[in-house]
């Protein structure tokens, strides 16, 4: 006996000294009230006065978050419990008053209810959360470990890309991987792994589907496969975690994280074919491609995050655009969708690009630097509004056309990646916009710097003609229905029982006769307004280019004459020349 315990004595030593100093424990109340108790504590704190903070935005979300409205009931004592003052020095710092107390420990409690791709949520089905809301950090002191125990229900499993560290319990490196380790505990998660040159492939299920988990696990294989081929070696993980919340309303998006992702998406419950998992390929390709673009491939003005407030880069059109230019390519060279599939979404973007009065006012760079102002909402000026993720990816198609007709077919965009990889990341450096034209200038010899002048930091249009033409392509107008924006110029969006002006474009006929955001359109008793298609019925009543509409402004009726509508209409198809044997 003696003996034994002797043995056992440094091994119990070592295991407390190898303990973080900074550590969390998450306790659950009553699953209807929604609240996690987080207690932290911090050893080593600084003598006098030590701050804590809660982060103001998540990685991934380049949006102010303020996720200490969702906090309440912060308290700070000793180890020994004895109650130390507490205040806060602005909306999501606070100050301990600790003296000579080394080891400290913060209560709170967090309020779980938004269930989206990067939020927290807890009720008696599921425990989900994005360690960026809930977990507050040491200024200072981001790098060090941290311990994490988790006190959830006998039974529940756990999917996370966190490092098990006995029962319950998980170690990160540091604040910035707690941060970045989204995780569901759930008594109901189904879990598959394909393992693809060595690297495990984790898919974990949440939420109810019709759909076949073996069959999404074969898709997510063919795509890791096309994935790690595309990087030709360089992998920034060994196992990596699709996070998947399935839900029965509409919902497609996705958090990219270095080693995991976190979805929801949905309608999942009702698949016509339950091994067609085509309406989850789009955001799970993205979220893995990111593991590399955005988490291991990472710009300057990104490093080290800061989550007190914003950071701004103008880089989020390279961050997102060509993440969404990426996603589709390697589904299409992965056979998750036809050729014809790929084509249709620059068909389209194409068209909403030249459609969009924010393409000639705003570049992507400053969309960029601005996404903090407006990067995801639709208020505000939308006439002015530039969408990183599509413009940011048809940017990329216009380099990547030029690229491959600059080196006869022989280099591609997907070289100016590998070679931003080989040079930063596993080399240990971060890079900035001047390193994305010196790639290009040893890629194809080129100075690309013009372009950037006109494309990125200016609004010149994208030449799509010119650039397939000599690629070997051709984009084709293709007469299309009229629609309210290319018809009048105007959007119409549909409140309750009403359709309200949602956007008037500059110098449009809708301008011109003065449509107002907010008006409301009024039918008659020959013309009833639509519930739905209102662009087959704004056709419908057009004489001779002119359309009369009566609307509601601010509840009093007021008449307007639009003249001059537009009567051609169209969109584009985008067709292989028949000679071009290239390859894509
Ligand atoms: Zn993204």
């Amino acid at each position: 006996m003696k003996r034994l315990i002797f043995l056992l004595f440094p091994l119990f030593a070592m295991s407390l000294s190898a303990q973080p100093a900074i550590q969390y424990t998450m306790d659950f109340r009553e699953p209807n009230s929604h609240l996690i108790d987080i207690t932290m504590t911090i050893r080593n704190a600084l003598p006098g006065t030590q701050q804590v903070a809660l982060p103001a935005w998540r990685p991934g979300r380049y949006a102010i978050q303020n996720y200490s409205r969702l906090v309440q009931e912060v308290r700070a004592a000793s180890e020994t419990g004895l109650p130390l003052p507490i205040r806060k020095l602005n909306k999501d710092t606070w100050e301990i008053s600790n003296g000579n107390v080394s080891a400290i420990t913060v209560t709170y409690s967090f309020y779980a209810t938004i269930l989206d791709a990067g939020s927290t949520f807890y009720n008696d089905q599921e425990i989900y959360f994005n360690g960026s809301n809930l977990f507050m950090y040491v200024p200072g002191r981001l790098n060090e470990p941290v311990f994490l125990k988790i006190n959830h229900p006998d039974g529940w499993q756990t999917a996370t890309a966190l490092k098990p560290a006995g029962p319950k319990s998980f170690t990160a490196a540091s604040f910035h991987e707690l941060a970045d380790s989204p995780t569901i505990i759930s008594p109901t998660l189904q879990h598959r792994k394909v393992t693809v040159d060595s690297i495990n492939f984790h898919i974990w299920i949440q939420g109810e589907t019709n759909g076949n988990p073996d069959a999404l696990a074969e898709g997510i294989r063919k795509m890791a496969r096309t994935h790690l081929d595309f990087w030709q070696g360089v992998v920034p993980f060994t196992d990596f975690h699709f996070l998947y919340h399935l839900v029965d309303y509409r919902s497609g998006h996705g958090v990219e994280h270095a080693k995991s992702t976190s979805m929801v998406l949905g309608p999942l419950t009702n698949l016509p074919d339950p091994d067609d998992w085509k309406r989850a390929y789009p955001t799970t390709s993205h979220e893995l491609f990111h593991a590399w673009h955005v988490k291991y491939l990472v710009p300057a003005d990104l490093e080290p995050y800061d989550y007190s407030k914003e950071q701004y880069t103008n880089l989020i059109w390279f961050l997102e655009g060509f993440t969404s230019y990426f996603d589709i390519y390697l589904n299409h060279k992965a056979g998750l969708i036809t050729e014809a599939e790929y084509w249709e979404e620059f068909e389209r973007l194409i068209r909403q690009s030249e459609l969009n009065p924010g393409t000639a006012v705003t570049s992507i760079a400053d969309a960029s630097y601005d996404a903090w102002l407006y990067g995801y909402s639709s208020d505000g000026n939308k006439n002015r509004m530039v969408t990183f993720y599509s413009q940011g990816e048809l940017f990329a198609l216009l380099l990547d056309l030029d690229i491959r007709k600059e080196t006869n077919h022989q280099k591609t965009l997907g070289d100016l990646m590998r070679w931003l990889v080989a040079e930063f990341p596993v080399k240990g450096r971060f890079y900035q916009e001047s390193d994305l034209l010196n790639g290009l200038k040893l890629l194809t010899g080129k100075s690309y710097a013009p372009w950037f002048a006109d494309y990125v930091h200016g609004t010149k249009p994208f030449p799509f003609q010119q650039a397939f033409d000599s690629a070997g392509y051709e984009l084709i107008k293709v007469p299309a229905d009229p629609v309210s924006r290319t018809l009048l110029g105007a959007d119409f969006k549909r409140v309750d029982e009403d359709w309200v002006v949602d956007q008037v474009l500059p110098d449009s006929p809708a301008m011109k006769a003065g449509l107002f955001l907010g008006d409301k359109l009024s039918g008659s008793v020959f013309h009833p307004l639509p519930d739905k298609n209102l662009d087959a019925w704004l056709a419908g009543n057009l004489s001779d280019s002119t359309l009369t509409l009566e609307v509601k402004r601010r509840g009093k009726p007021v008449k307007l004459v639009l003249s001059g509508l537009n009567t051609t209409h169209y969109t584009y198809k985008i067709q292989k020349k028949t000679n071009h044997t290239s390859p894509w």
